[in-house]
């Protein structure tokens, strides 16, 4: 589809017969295209002119005679929409498939990423190595380790619990192990389960202090309004806020206290584990709609973000991962890689737990009634945890999030607009407005439609460079 007069006696002769037209230079033009502005909606049948990185005109295509002489993609019929965000990833959760993940994600038309939790080094090679190829490589955002506390989660002692996390066993080596990832320029810190409220008071003034949005999972050893007020700026998964929205919530968390001491020393993942199964259902069994209103008015006054990751759940409760249309689907994955997740599907015996699809009807509610309330999310997915496909889980992350009450456009917006906000790159990356970066997918059909269509993917832009769908396969061959 794309038409370079490389001729110059025909060029000539064209422009001897007819006007010239308007010739842009070193750049060149998507012709007659609706773009999806995540903030102004659609606007039909416009013409967008790209230059190196950046959108440099957007235009009505029957405005603006165009020459011959420039480099065009014809996007008649077809949506323009900037490259979404897949806003929880996790490099280094398996690590032989890392190396995959890349091309997964730019395939799929995600050409940013926020990493929420791995070991600095690891995760720093694919942000040095985005900043490097920012044309062939997606944008990486990192938290770098999850900052947890003494008994840590993520301890690399099994494979469902690799080394995520930092342990820090008290307020000095908090503060110290901190201060590393701020002066190795990480662009957030996570904050996770077992911190002690000390703990998460420190960590939030040192975000704060530095600038850095502060992300996490509400620490067990809190509340979620306490941790908002504290600095907050977005919870993932929704973790432990159920906890607080009971009318049990004083007598769990006496319990939890209590359990928190771990005076018989249990792993740290254990812990957790069993506190979850403890205290969940029974918060979701005892909600105060009061409580609900006084945390979501929290939430909403201190901006604090949600990244509720509603398709992980799903795929836990409803087991979807075991269909075999999903077993299709993981051609996408590198041959080695498929066998060992088919053959750990195969393992997980199919019953479904009713707790754990009540618990997802549960949070799905919850992002409905928040986003009512004017509570902004992000679209993550949490990949390649629970089978989550790299790439292609973002787009079953939008469904998911469309079906619990986002417009198509808000939802849109959660994968674009928002994490710019978030990173405080509004101004420059998630619109199609002239002077922003241009990151920008191509579909066939329309999301506004049908949110499903952002899988319709017939071109992905990234930082300016034009990749058509036989180069983005060529990716996914393995
Ligand atoms: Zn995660």
């Amino acid at each position: 589809m794309k038409k370079i007069i490389l001729n110059f006696a025909l060029a000539v002769v064209l422009s001897s017969c007819e006007s010239e037209g308007v010739i842009y230079e070193n750049a060149y033009v998507i012709e007659d295209i609706n773009l999806i502005d995540p903030i102004d909606g659609i606007a039909e049948n416009m013409s967008v002119v790209v230059r190196g990185n950046k959108i440099i005109e957007t235009f009505k295509t029957k405005e603006v005679k165009l020459s011959s002489k420039n480099e065009i993609y014809v996007g008649s019929g077809k949506f323009l929409l900037p490259g979404l965000w897949d806003t929880h990833i996790h490099f280094s959760y398996e690590r032989d498939l890392s190396s995959a993940m890349p091309n997964l994600f730019l395939a799929h038309g995600i050409t940013s990423v926020r990493d929420t939790g791995g070991e600095f080094d690891f995760v720093n090679k694919f942000k040095e190595e985005s900043i490097e190829q920012p044309k062939t490589k997606s944008r990486v955002k990192i938290a770098g380790p999850l900052i947890d506390g003494k008994f840590n989660v993520y301890d690399g002692s099994s494979p469902t619990f690799p080394l995520l996390s930092i342990q820090n066993n008290d307020l000095e080596q908090l503060e110290k192990n901190a201060l590393y990832l701020v002066e190795k320029k990480v662009d957030f810190l996570k904050a996770y389960e077992m911190l002690s409220h000390e703990q998460f008071k420190l960590l939030a003034g040192i975000a704060k202090k530095h600038n850095l949005k502060l992300t996490g999972h509400v620490p067990l050893s809190m509340n979620v309004i306490d941790a908002s007020n504290m600095g907050l700026n977005s919870i993932e998964h929704l973790r432990n806020i159920e906890l607080s929205m009971t009318n049990q919530s004083d007598e769990l968390f006496e319990e939890r206290k209590n359990l928190l001491k771990n005076e018989t020393n249990i792993k740290g993942s254990t812990l957790r584990t069993m506190l979850h199964q403890k205290q969940r259902m029974r918060s979701i069994y005892s909600l105060d709609s009061s409580k609900i209103k006084d945390v979501v008015k929290v939430l909403a006054k201190n901006d604090t973000w949600q990244i509720p990751t509603m398709r992980l759940y799903k795929n836990f409760a409803l087991k979807k991962y075991k269909n075999l249309e999903y077993f299709s689907l993981l051609d996408l994955l590198p041959p080695t890689k498929k066998e060992e997740w088919i053959n750990e599907i195969n393992l997980i015996p199919p019953s479904l737990d009713q707790q754990v699809i009540e618990y997802t009807e549960w949070s799905s509610k919850m992002v409905r009634y928040m986003h009512k309330n004017g509570i902004k999310f992000m679209a993550g997915t949490d990949t390649p945890i629970g089978y989550l496909i790299p790439g292609l889980s973002l787009h079953q992350e939008l469904e998911d999030l469309q079906s619990s009450g986002l417009s198509e456009l808000e939802t849109i917006q959660t994968a674009t607009t928002n994490p710019a906000e978030y990173f405080n790159i509004q101004d420059s990356l998630g619109r199609i407005k002239s002077g922003f970066i241009a990151d920008l997918i191509v579909l066939d059909k329309n999301p506004l439609d049908d949110i499903s269509n952002t899988k319709s993917i017939h071109a992905v832009i990234k930082d300016g460079h034009y990749m058509k769908r036989a180069y983005l396969d060529s990716l996914l061959s393995n």
